[in-house]
């Protein structure tokens, strides 16, 4: 299961840690305050194989393995 620290995350709707997913599971919910943020993430647990890939490549160290 994995969490997002929100006082660590920068919200980019371009997240490097979205973008080393290798199957997708990191999904933008909602408009950011500025046009290149999202309001946050959600990870869809149906698809998450669990590689901890973004875990490793966020640059924030904002996902949190629970
Ligand atoms: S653990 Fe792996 S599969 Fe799951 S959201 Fe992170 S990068 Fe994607």
């Amino acid at each position: 299961m994995l969490e997002i620290d929100y006082n660590k995350c920068d919200r980019l709707r371009g997240c490097s840690a979205a973008k080393a997913c290798p199957v997708q599971a990191m999904l933008p919910v909602g408009k950011g305050f500025l046009p290149w943020k999202v309001e946050r993430w959600e990870f869809d647990e149906q698809k998450c194989i669990g590689c901890n890939k973004c875990v490793k490549v966020c640059p924030q160290k904002a996902i949190i393995v629970k």
